[in-house]
């Protein structure tokens, strides 16, 4: 069953869920209160949960590209 869904907020939580829902079939609308996406911080952190998203949209190898692993 296609669902419509509309996504409050165009972050990173915001969009990778579109994504996600559009990949499925949802009609996906996207709205946000700013009329621009600006860039904000230094640098995108992505921890285990993230990768795994990555992964399950195709993007991870994408992804690890331009990416830099960082050890604890
Ligand atoms: C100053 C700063 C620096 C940062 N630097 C880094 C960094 O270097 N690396 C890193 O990995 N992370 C960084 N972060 C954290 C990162 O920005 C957040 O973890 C991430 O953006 C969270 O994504 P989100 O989609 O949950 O929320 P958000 O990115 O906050 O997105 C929420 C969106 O919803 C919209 N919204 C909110 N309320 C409404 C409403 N009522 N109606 C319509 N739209 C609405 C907002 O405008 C926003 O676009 C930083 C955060 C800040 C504040």
């Amino acid at each position: 069953m296609s669902l419509n869904v509309l996504v409050i907020g165009a972050g990173m939580g915001g969009l990778t869920a579109a994504l996600a829902l559009a990949r499925r079939g949802h009609r996906v609308a996207v709205v946000d209160r700013v009329a621009e996406l600006r860039p904000v911080g230094a640098a995108i952190s992505v921890w285990s949960n993230g990768v795994k998203i990555l992964k399950a949209l195709g993007w991870a190898r994408r992804w690890s590209r331009s990416a830099a692993r960082c050890s604890a």
